[in-house]
């Protein structure tokens, strides 16, 4: 069953651990992702940019896919399906299609206007259960074509947000999309104790999971981050375990160009991934 992101990352707040959201983008993804979490007993978020969502025909046709994945592979474990970095109109289609969760990016908009938006879905969230997640101060690196600075966020404009009813919020912290430069300067744990100071109980979300040291990690979670966004290491594990594949020539051999062997390496490289952040996340066994 799909649930709200909301009792998972409370828990989690409280458990001092963090929930993963792993981004999908076809069915093997959200198979390996599944079935990780399920193996591993720990609750899981899956991801979707609107981009994924286009590439996977568009919201229904994801709602379909994971319902039927969860009924089908008998996945106990709590999962969200959770719009990532929506529009407005992005959350909306989603909230109408059938998701469980939905982020709004409103960090582009004057912060008047991230608030009048946000407070829009505030009410529709709250009255359908569904977990809203919101977004102060943009998170750096490029995002379905949209560049930031990897600013850090300001405390006072995330109480603001906070204060709205939002289920989790993003706050940039130096984190960024994507691989992270070599003169990266870390997170400003500063920002992130500061934040955490004026929000209070609310669960904080890491974007841009992707190499970010493991002690890092570890203390963003001990400092209030209850939820850390994967994306793109996913992807370069698929990448590189599919490359070796076909370099080693196994597609010429036998049956090796049949789909299901071809993709075979590189979802069993999603699912050790998976696993190892839902270690280093805490959130094994947590289901
Ligand atoms: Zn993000």
């Amino acid at each position: 069953m799909l649930v709200s992101a909301k009792e998972m990352l409370n828990k989690a707040r409280d458990g001092k651990y963090a929930v993963g959201q792993f981004n999908i983008n076809n069915l093997e993804w959200t198979k390996a992702i599944l079935l990780t979490a399920e193996e591993c007993k720990s609750p899981v978020i899956l991801g979707v940019s609107e981009g994924a969502g286009k590439y996977m025909c568009g919201y229904s046709t994801i709602v379909g896919m994971v319902k039927g994945m969860i009924e089908n592979l008998h996945i106990t474990v709590p999962v969200a399906l959770h719009l990532d970095h929506g529009t407005f109109e992005g959350a909306k289609a989603c909230i109408n299609a059938g998701f469980s969760s939905i982020m709004f990016d409103g960090s582009h908009y004057p912060i008047e206007e991230n608030i009048a938006k946000t407070t829009a879905l505030v009410n529709t969230c709250d009255i359908l259960g569904i977990s809203l997640e919101a977004e102060v101060g943009s998170i750096g690196g490029e995002e379905d074509g949209v560049v930031g600075m990897g600013e850090c966020a300001d405390p006072k404009e995330c109480k603001m947000v906070a204060d709205l009813g939002v289920t989790m919020l993003a706050a940039g912290i130096g984190n960024i999309h994507g691989k992270y430069p070599a003169n990266w300067p870390g997170l400003s744990f500063d920002t992130l104790a500061a934040i955490k100071a004026e929000v209070g109980d609310m669960p904080l979300v890491l974007h841009g999971g992707t190499g970010i040291p493991d002690d890092m990690i570890k203390k963003a979670i001990s400092l209030g981050v209850a939820k850390i966004n994967v994306n793109t290491e996913c992807q370069l594990v698929f990448q590189e375990a599919t490359r070796k594949y076909i370099e080693e020539g196994k597609d010429l051999q036998g049956k090796g160009f049949d789909p299901r062997k071809l993709l075979a390496p590189g979802t069993e490289a999603i699912k050790a991934k998976v696993k190892e952040k839902m270690e280093l996340f805490g959130s094994v066994g947590k289901a």
